[in-house]
């Protein structure tokens, strides 16, 4: 039988991995052809998540616990959890049920169909406020149009099934700045879709703030896209025109005496030309900040930092000696 090991990333879940076992245990002996085990990832949690991890260690003989030495992100934490999977296929889920345990059936039945990718494609997202999935539309339409493919599909998110060669070859990625979301689309292979309606949190809270979306959506883009980076020369192309031609209109009239600049300026032309600088200058901010974020990427990978560090690794093996 093949195996599907089930990644779980946690952040202060002691509330919600109790929830999460207890009903991931009722599917289990629907599961045909595959057996399951799970590769838990503390990620530097403040909460008793690692104890109650350590419980359902002792109790159970599926479980291995990828402890990481601080706080790194949902996205570290799936990286350190696709190293140590064992699993001929790995599903990446969240703790908190927001990912419904029923969909590993429907992922599994379509590993047996010969996909090496499943993207649980969420459906329902009318709960989300209006500016969030405003925001959320507008950043996959852009990425994507940019890059002229679908570097990162709408609407799915970590939530994955994938299979070994692509586990192995996401393994292989050197970059230090990790994002689930564009690199399992990066690696490729048959790939189909689900849909599925993601459920409200059983237990616990969300870390995403809005800050920290925005700077998630940023750092998205970075490691997916280099397209922005021809914004600004594309810009300055359209603007150095655009200041010459209105220079040469001035001039026309300068020359031809219909104004002149001391004191026949009207107030609607000042106004005009003040808009005009702040526009200006507004953009140019945006420009640095733009150069900001990819130099920000630059930096990570070429720092070359350990994405994250393990503090402790037990797998069910660990047990019996
Ligand atoms: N998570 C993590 N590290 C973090 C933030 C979140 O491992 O720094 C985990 C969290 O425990 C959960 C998953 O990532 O299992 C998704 O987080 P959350 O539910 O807060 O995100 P949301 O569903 O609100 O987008
Ligand atoms: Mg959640």
């Amino acid at each position: 039988m093949k195996k599907i090991s089930i990644i779980i990333p946690c952040y202060n879940e002691e509330k919600s991995l109790p929830l999460y076992f207890e009903a991931v245990d009722k599917i289990i002996p629907q599961l045909k052809d595959y057996t399951l085990d799970f590769v838990l990832v503390n990620d530097g949690s403040k909460d008793a998540t690692l104890k109650v991890m350590n419980d359902l260690y002792m109790k159970r003989n599926d479980i291995t616990i990828v402890s990481l030495s601080r706080n790194y992100g949902q996205n570290p934490a799936f990286a350190a959890g696709l190293q140590s999977c064992t699993g001929d296929y790995a599903i990446m889920m969240d703790a908190d049920l927001q990912d419904p345990v029923e969909m590993i059936l429907k992922i599994a039945e379509k590993f047996s169909e010969g996909y090496e990718v499943v993207n649980p494609h969420r459906v329902n997202r009318m709960k989300d406020s209006y500016f969030k999935r405003k925001s959320a539309k507008l950043f996959y339409v852009f990425i994507n149009k940019l890059e002229g493919r679908k570097v990162i599909p709408e609407n799915v998110n970590c939530f994955r099934g994938i299979s070994r060669r692509v586990i192995d070859e996401i393994n292989k990625l050197t970059e230090k700045d990790r994002y689930i979301l564009a690199e399992v689309p990066l690696v490729g292979f048959k790939t189909t879709e689900i849909d599925f309606a993601r459920e409200e949190r059983q237990a616990g809270e969300s870390k995403y703030t809005l800050k920290k979306m925005i700077k998630y959506a940023c750092d998205n883009m970075a490691s997916s896209t280099a397209e922005p980076l021809f914004f600004p020369l594309k810009f300055g192309a359209f603007s150095t025109i655009f200041w010459f031609v209105i220079s040469l209109v001035m001039l026309a009239f300068l020359m031809l005496g219909h104004f002149n600049i001391v004191g026949g300026m009207d107030l609607i032309m000042v106004f005009c030309i003040i808009s005009f600088v702040f526009f200006g200058l507004a953009i140019v901010i945006d420009v640095v900040g733009l150069l900001g974020v990819y130099l920000h990427n630059i930096l990570i990978n070429t720092r070359n930092r350990p994405t994250y560090l393990i503090e402790i690794h037990k797998t069910p093996e660990d047990k019996k000696q």
